[in-house]
């Protein structure tokens, strides 16, 4: 089951499952609905994933549905990751789910060697690059011995901002309350959120200062200045710029596969599951960018993310070398995903989560008003935080799970030039369900001109 499935494809799959000639189902998120009647096992493999949260209506996380689905049906819910999931792993540790440990590398090959770089001493030694000297010392040997590597950044295009140096502000999409992004080859500025496209500045939109400048590194400028570094060495992009044709993806994996590319640069897409003997190194070019996201979950992610990208390294019979450049070296986050040991990040980031009261510990519900005008979006939050604060006290007995509640507009204040208010709601883990179900209510609530939606523990706070 999967999403280039033609509706009448669909609906064929569909019923052979229902009718038990499929006996097992293999599928992207969606599958977790399959009409299995004698429902034996569900297995969510890298469980880690954000994307098994639908961010669609209805809005769903699939892992909770396979949890819970397999709990009716008295089946075995096995969920699978090298970097679980806290909330995962803890749910293991106090004896909800049954932990099973692969304490060995696929054939046993040892793990790759790790080295943390310290991107403010290559500043301090002149190094005004992108690159380390150790991570280019790296790749000049990988290709002299004909061996292949890989490069990380977690954002696309050349600079990831532009601004003014009079100023100060960066120049944002009109629609949307984020930094456009710099492309070269197209010498457009174009917004992640909303794809709008604009020609780049020549005075700041604020204060009509010249002094614009250009910031940041994307997948696109690591590229260019790795062919000014080596000049013979082919090197592949994979990112949504250069993957978005049909077959795309495929086309610039056979190019690494088979060895016509000795480089590949790429975003989070190159960090899964593909595997390719010739690599030798993997440069991770801002191993700290997400930690600075405010959400938090950010950490939980740099680990996963860097804990991904090492595992790229020596897959085959060729020992693997990894570097994480960072300006924040001493992250436990870094420092745990370079020594590729799980547990110690779990335990300090259990106890931050703990500290700060963030899930596992609480549940976070946020109700998200949208609407065309601003006050029309503030209005519906304040209200519903009214709503929320009589009915806690018409129910004095619900008053303790109710730890924090806030509205305010969102962290992204419009997107497509629609406006963004929030209730962020705190609640006990203990959060009895009548709670949430009067949240529930809340969302259904028609106020005219407001998109009204409520997630539990959403994705991105954003
Ligand atoms: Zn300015
Ligand atoms: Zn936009």
């Amino acid at each position: 089951m999967h999403s280039r499935l033609s509706a009448g494809e669909r609906y064929d799959e569909w019923q052979r499952i229902r009718m038990g000639q499929a006996r097992v189902v293999v599928g992207a998120r969606s599958a977790v609905f399959a009409p299995v009647e004698n429902l034996g096992a569900i297995i969510v493999d890298e469980e880690h994933e954000s994307t098994y949260i639908s961010e669609k209506t209805p809005k769903y996380d699939a892992r909770e549905v396979a949890v819970r689905r397999c709990e009716r049906a008295g089946a075995v819910c096995i969920l699978g990751s090298a970097t679980p999931q806290i909330k995962t792993y803890h749910n293991a540790l106090r004896g909800y789910y049954t932990l099973l440990e692969l304490r060995e590398r696929v054939s046993g090959r040892p793990m790759p060697r790790v080295e943390i770089v310290d991107m403010r001493r290559e500043l301090v030694m002149g190094n005004k690059t992108i690159f380390s000297g150790a991570l280019l010392a790296a790749l000049r040997k990988c290709f002299s011995r004909g061996e292949q590597a890989m490069l990380f950044i977690n954002r696309r295009g050349y600079n990831t901002f532009v601004s003014c140096r009079s100023c100060g502000k960066t120049v944002k999409c009109p629609q949307c309350d984020v930094s456009m992004t710099y492309h070269f080859q197209q010498r457009r500025l174009k917004c992640h959120y909303c794809g709008l496209e604009v020609a780049p500045p020549q005075i700041c939109p604020a204060c009509s200062s010249p002094l614009i400048r250009y910031f940041g590194t994307g997948t696109e400028r690591v590229t260019e200045e790795i062919a000014r570094q080596f000049p013979d060495v082919a090197v592949v992009r994979m990112d949504a710029d250069t993957t978005a044709g049909k077959n795309g993806h495929e086309k610039i994996l056979n190019q690494f596969r088979s060895g016509k590319a000795q480089l590949m640069v790429g975003t989070q897409m190159i960090a899964k599951g593909h595997d390719f003997p010739r690599v030798t190194v993997v440069g991770v070019i801002a191993g700290d960018m997400m930690l600075s996201m405010p959400d938090y979950r950010s950490a939980e992610r740099t680990f996963a993310l860097l804990t991904q990208m090492a595992g790229r390294a020596g897959r085959g019979e060729l020992p693997g070398e990894v570097y994480f450049q960072t300006y924040d070296p001493n992250h436990y986050a870094v420092v745990a995903a370079a020594a590729q040991d799980y547990r110690l990040f779990y335990n300090e980031e259990i106890q931050r989560r703990r500290r700060a009261l963030y899930p596992p510990y609480t549940v976070h519900a946020r109700l998200l008003f949208t609407a065309a005008q601003e006050e029309l979006a503030a209005q519906a939050a304040q209200q519903a935080d009214t709503l929320v604060r009589d009915w806690i006290s018409a129910h004095p007995n619900e008053r303790k799970t109710l730890l924090h509640m806030r509205a305010l507009a969102a962290p992204i204040g419009y997107i497509r030039g629609q406006y963004r208010w929030q209730l962020f709601v705190k609640l006990s883990a203990k959060a009895p369900d009548a709670v949430l179900a009067y949240l529930e209510t809340l969302s259904h609530l028609e106020t005219p001109d407001v998109l009204t939606d409520l997630e539990i523990n959403p994705n991105s706070m954003l």
